[in-house]
């Protein structure tokens, strides 16, 4: 696992080469853990151009940070005060630009570091995405830890599909599903599962509310896992009792946009035309401006991570990479379907890592 993490530091540091940085301070989580291992809550990352790497921890995660990080070459400092002992590092290691995370850090811990770099001649800049762009590329093992997770969001959905009933709330459907993935081998539930139903199906990012599932109903299940830090992304839409022409109607078209969605998934596809084929798909059948959300993102180590499928996305798909594809359709007053699954992109067909049924038909319960 070492020789991993020396590689990704190895990578960034040729990253910074080329951009001409002698230093960046990595102050995402996932970013610290993609590079070192070190998996704890508090953790600021600085990596030197020219071969040192420091952790800067607390001393709650002395013994872990040590243990997780052996072998990587990265050397740890615990400390209370992380924004002073950033700045002792900076000024020893005599680096004159330093590039740091400004999406994962705070305009307060910012204003501290600066005063404690105060007359150093230091400049900070923020920059973005250096670490993420690896990221959105899986290895093998990484690949292993979303396939575990994969499998267990179509567990959970399976042991879903067992255990709803009419009567049952949202809520209690929601921890079905939750203490089923924590029973059963993930570290943590990926996201709080988002379970809704009824015309309540129309509100995408729903949470689970106390309404009481009846018959007729839409429900849309959204769920993932966590496996070793890695997470899986799963939807489906199913109806209790025999589904409505407009349920079927709503259904069939979001299900051939999946498909469509699934199909553009290529080695260099661009993700806006990916999102682009989806909506032309729903356009079609009428919901036109009804599906009011992206297309997909990539998963990994965070449930939203690198590349983007939208009309603002401007990443183009590799080999490798691990994204969501999850069109909706949402209809005020009425219900929405989405159905979401999570594919790998390979150099020819994709391979879709969620296995639950997807029937072109509602799946009725
Ligand atoms: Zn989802
Ligand atoms: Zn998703």
């Amino acid at each position: 696992m070492q020789v991993i993490y020396r590689q990704r530091l190895e990578q960034v540091r040729n990253k910074l080469a080329e951009q001409k940085l002698p230093a960046l301070i990595v102050f995402s989580r996932a970013n610290v853990r993609y590079l070192t291992g070190f998996s704890g809550s508090a953790g600021v990352l600085v990596v030197g151009q020219d071969g040192w790497t420091w952790l800067v921890t607390d001393g709650r995660y002395k013994l872990q940070s040590k243990e997780q990080t052996k072998g990587t070459g990265v050397k740890i400092s615990i400390a209370r005060m992380t924004d002073k002992v950033l700045a002792n590092i900076l000024n020893r290691t005599k680096v004159k630009r330093v590039g740091f995370e400004g999406r994962y850090c705070t305009v307060a811990f910012l204003d501290r570091l600066k005063s404690e770099l105060k007359g150093a001649k230091i400049r900070l800049e923020s920059v973005t995405g250096i670490v993420e762009d690896f990221r959105a590329v899986k290895d093998e093992g990484e690949l292993n830890f979303i396939r575990q997770a994969a499998q267990l969001a179509d567990a959970a959905f399976e042991h879903a599909l067992k255990v709803m009933r009419v009567g049952m709330t949202e809520r209690e459907l929601a921890w079905e599903i939750e203490a089923f993935l924590r029973t059963h081998g993930a570290d943590a539930i990926a996201f709080a599962p988002i379970i809704v139903s009824g015309e309540r199906t129309a509100l995408p990012h729903g949470q689970p509310s106390d309404r009481k599932l009846q018959k007729g109903d839409l429900v849309i299940m959204d769920l993932g896992a966590m496996v070793n830090g890695y997470c899986s992304d799963l939807t489906r839409t199913v109806v209790i009792g025999r589904p409505k022409d407009e349920q079927q109607r709503i259904y069939k078209a979001v299900w051939e946009a999946q498909q469509r969605g699934i199909e553009a998934l290529s080695a260099n596809q661009k993700g806006k035309k990916v999102d682009s084929i989806v909506r032309e798909v729903l356009d079609k059948h009428g919901f036109k401006k009804l599906f009011m959300h992206g297309t997909g993102h990539g998963v990994g180590l965070e449930i939203h991570e690198s590349p983007s499928l939208g009309q603002r996305s401007k990443d183009v798909l590799k080999p490798n990479m691990v994204v969501t594809v999850e069109p909706g359709v949402y209809v005020p007053n009425f219900g929405g379907v989405r159905i979401e699954d999570l594919v790998l992109v390979t150099n020819g067909t994709p391979e879709v890592l969620t296995r639950s049924p997807n029937p072109p038909k509602i799946l009725s319960v």
